[in-house]
């Protein structure tokens, strides 16, 4: 039988639904839910890959205890007999939950529950606090509660559009594409981009701002300034529904224009276009995301943002407003249920006693936390220095995402109880776990998620887990019960937990809170099952129109007496280079990937555009440090902690800046963990990380030889100094670089291949290199090229032949070469993930004639899908043209 499901994309904050096809054969297809207000039908590369990530290879199948398989009934026991006699002994700050942004509301809601309201503590963070505290922080301060004003639909009414620290392009890629549409529609719309980098975003840029790292505070202070100054204050607004606005001008006041060029990087006639676009424009969004909030002064980036847009009464009305972009696909529905160690459930607060009171009353609870929990980096500190003694780590991977991964990784190793539940079972940090519990992953589980503009949408399962993999929130209310609270945790399905969620958002509340769902508190599981997206407050008995629903444009606000709060923002940009470690380092996401790729790296699609770990390195600093593109650098931090990494050139990176993206895991290098070079310093008010901002030095890695190595079967042991493993389409995929192994490289391939005797190699050893492989038979299963320098294989090509059978010694050869032969086409390196196109494709169509980036996709179909390719394709056609012209 065909089905067809609607669920939403379990990657970025953009919460976009997908409609999932299932055939008689099994085959899956995944597109674009049309009807779905977030994405109207479009998905970018992630998304549009979804099904290829349909495998249970790697996946955790069975509950683990010390190793061995165990039964559900053994492991939970165990868990929940361990967690009663830590805290028993030790009290109930001596266990902690660390959590997940990739959760499930549902999941979130049931280990938030047990923490804070059963065990009688808040030590439960999650990996959100990386991605939104200080988002959350903000709004808190500013509204009173952690309530997001506008939706999608304000971006593209708006006639300014501000996005701050944002690659969006590429992190938040159908949410731009609807920009660029309106853009496209409306040219007088204008985007400014704040960003140290030229990232694809600028490209549909009216103005870009390569601004200093953490200049943001200053920026925005001197917009206040500016604005108040030039007469553009809604006197009225600010009266009636704000406090707190002297204070804040004053301290916007403080930099004049020279010290503000100075603390931006800018120059002042391009912050004076800035200021002059924002006052005159009077629907202004400001979309910010992670270059604000993982910062040491994010709260305070957020507000100095909020300060602008509430002195000029631009908040919830059409068009208008700040935007946070949430990271995650459900940060927002674990902010709801209170998933962070300083919140309560349902936004309400953990140091207000009526809110303790109210929460404790509606779960029957025996002992709800009195005191906030230890945030992540403090909390693996605790880890690290024995405070706490047993530790749950869900849907997440702290030894790789974490500042000061190194530590946290032997934190965890240290940790006397350590129980993971994830679905890929050879994760850094599942490797630690003393008990590892197998998760249902998308397509498999069942439950809500939030999208950056408040929609509530419908994960669901459209096929069973493997092997005894359960639900998340079945685990914890499991160890609920097994810890002695049965009653509280008798959930039936997902469908209980969202109406129990439902229902305390509406308990006592009366309009006194934002999060407010009790419309649906009373759902039953067909009602859940047709549940369709929607969006908050939805109290009981009144359903708001879908994709109107704002905030605050009646000035009335959550703080107690109904006003919002200017907040006087002093966050500083600290210089943190020196002499010795002159570099600024950044780290975020890439086009194709998703956090640590337990899942789009099972895709060949996704891992063929960026299949290494790199650096982007501003030319002129490249050659002051002798160091070429493509060469391999080492990069250490002030800090401690040290990747090796590839050079990327280009005048896209700030002088003086690098960026090194955050996927590359233990699993995929040898040496790539990137936030192993970030410091543990903090956000002082939301505790969230500065990944934004490290002191680094580069160098050039010399390595004797290089080599790229393509098997069917996963490569294990390689041992180089330097290796970096990507999937392709029938196997594998590996750059190395090192000494030659002292078995030799034939030896080597067969080992770390796990090449069987009777398996043919063939090739040659000369000066120029070593190049070999290796057949069963006629179909190719393994090739290794190594050179002294540069290899020179055509590596997507070389990829693709995997499986292929090779009767004709003429073709072996052509392998053996690492090229194809006459007549033979290379695409080379993959620019669009959707369609599989390359960059040879793409350079044959521009030298055919093609002069646009939509007449290359009418000829190669490149970027004609999700579009997050485009402004690739567009800077390789200038750059043939500008070829062609010299
Ligand atoms: S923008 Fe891409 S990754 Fe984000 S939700 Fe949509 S399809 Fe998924």
């Amino acid at each position: 039988m065909v089905t067809e499901t609607r669920t939403t994309c379990p990657y970025c904050g953009v919460g976009c639904g997908v409609l999932v096809r299932v055939e008689d054969d099994g085959r899956t297809t995944v597109t674009g839910d049309p009807d779905h207000p977030a994405n109207f039908g479009r998905l970018c590369s992630k998304g549009s890959a979804l099904a290829e990530t349909l495998t249970d290879d790697g996946r955790i199948l069975h509950p683990e205890v010390g190793g061995r398989e165990a039964g559900w009934d053994e492991a939970l026991d165990l868990v929940a007999s361990t967690f009663k006699e830590t805290i028993a002994e030790h009290g109930p700050e001596a266990v902690a939950f660390y959590l997940s942004g990739q959760l499930l509301t549902e999941d979130y809601y049931v280990a938030n529950k047990l923490m804070k309201g059963f065990i009688g503590a808040a030590n439960i963070d999650t990996n959100s606090r990386l991605c939104m505290a200080s988002s959350v922080a903000g709004h808190r301060r500013a509204f009173g509660s952690d309530t997001v004003p506008g939706n999608y639909e304000d971006i593209e009414l708006a006639d300014l559009v501000v996005i701050v620290g944002s690659n969006m392009a590429w992190c938040h890629p159908v949410l731009y594409q609807r920009l660029a549409a309106a853009k496209a529609a409306r040219p007088e719309m204008a985007v400014v981009v704040i960003d140290p980098r030229r990232t694809a975003t600028s490209d549909i840029a009216d103005l870009h701002l390569s601004i200093r790292a953490d200049g943001d505070v200053a920026l925005f202070n001197g917009l206040m300034a500016h604005l108040h100054a030039t007469g553009h204050v809604d006197r009225a607004f600010v009266a009636w529904h704000t406090e707190g606005f002297g204070a804040a001008l004053g301290e916007a006041r403080r930099f004049g224009p020279h010290e503000l060029s100075a603390v931006t990087g800018l120059t002042q006639a391009e912050i004076a276009a800035f200021y002059e676009r924002f006052a005159s424009t009077e629907k202004v969004v400001t979309l910010f995301s992670q270059g604000v909030n993982q910062s040491s002064s994010g709260s305070d980036k957020v507000n100095a943002i909020i300060n602008c847009h509430l002195m000029t009464g631009r908040i919830g009305r059409p068009g208008m407003g700040p935007l946070s972009l949430t990271g995650q696909p459900n940060a927002m529905g674990g902010r709801e249920v209170g998933g962070l160690a300083n919140m309560l459930a349902a936004h309400m607060n953990l140091d207000n006693a009526d809110d303790r009171d109210r929460v404790g009353r509606f779960w029957r609870a025996p002992a709800v936390a009195e005191q906030p929990g230890l945030k992540a980096v403090d909390l693996f500190e605790a880890v690290g220095d024995g405070r706490i003694k047993a530790l749950w780590i869900m849907a997440t991977n702290p030894v790789v995402s974490m500042p000061e991964a190194d530590r946290v990784r032997s934190a965890i190793a240290a940790c006397p109880f350590v129980v993971v539940s994830d679905i890929q079972r050879d994760t850094d940090t599942a490797r630690l776990a003393h008990v590892l519990l197998p998760s249902l992953g998308w397509s498999e589980k069942s439950g809500t998620v939030t999208n950056s503009e408040r929609r509530i949408s419908r994960q669901r399962a459209f096929r069973p887990g493997p092997g005894e993999a359960r639900a998340d929130w079945w685990q914890f209310a499991e160890v609920g019960r097994r810890m002695g609270f049965g009653e509280a945790f008798a959930y039936a399905g997902p469908h209980q937990v969202f109406a129990e969620h439902a229902g305390l958002s509406g308990f006592e509340n009366g309009g006194s809170r934002d999060f407010d769902i009790s419309a649906h508190a009373g759902i039953d599981a067909l009602e859940y099952e047709r549940l369709r997206p929607f969006l908050w407050p939805a109290p009981a008995g009144s359903m708001p129109p879908d994709g109107s629903s704002r905030f605050f444009a009646d000035g009335r606000f959550f703080h107690a007496d109904g006003r919002a709060r200017f907040v006087a923002a002093r966050g500083e940009a600290e210089r943190r280079t020196n002499w010795g470690f002159p570099f600024v380092l950044n780290t975020g996401r890439i086009r194709d990937h998703w956090h640590t790729m337990t899942r789009t790296g099972k895709s060949p699609r996704l891992s063929a555009h960026l299949a290494e770990p790199f650096a982007e390195i501003h030319p002129a600093d490249a050659r002051a440090c002798g160091i070429d593109d493509a060469d391999l650098v080492e990069i250490d931090s002030a800090d401690g902690g040290r990747v090796i990494v590839r050079a990327l050139l280009t005048d896209r990176q700030a002088r003086c800046n690098l960026f090194v993206p955050m996927h590359w895991t233990g699993e995929t290098s040898a040496l790539a963990r990137v936030n192993a070079l970030f410091p543990g310093r903090v956000d002082a008010t939301s505790g969230q990380p500065a990944l934004k901002h490290a002191a680094v030095r580069l160098r050039r890695h010399d390595s004797e030889l290089h080599g790229f190595l393509v098997s069917e079967k996963k490569p294990e042991g390689v041992g180089t100094d330097y290796w970096a493993l990507a999937r392709a389409d029938y196997g594998w995929r590996l750059e190395l670089a090192g000494s030659e192994p002292a078995e030799g490289w034939e030896n080597w391939l067969r080992r770390v291949t796990g090449l069987p005797s009777q398996v043919d190699v063939i090739g040659y050893h000369e000066r120029t290199g070593t190049r070999m492989a290796a057949f069963a038979g006629t179909r190719l299963v393994a090739a290794l090229y190594v050179a002294a320098g540069p290899v020179a294989v055509s590596r997507a090509w070389a990829a693709e032949q995997l499986g292929q059978s090779f009767a004709d010694p003429h073709r072996r050869a052509d392998v053996v070469a690492g090229r194809p032969g006459k007549g033979g086409a290379d695409k080379g390196a993959i620019v669009c993930s959707c369609a599989s196109v390359g960059i040879n494709d793409i350079r044959a169509a521009i030298a055919s004639g093609c002069g646009s980036v939509d007449a290359v996709g009418a000829a190669t179909a490149a970027g004609t899908n999700c579009g997050s390719c485009r402004p690739e394709i567009r800077r390789i056609l200038e750059s043939m043209m500008l070829q062609a012209a010299e």
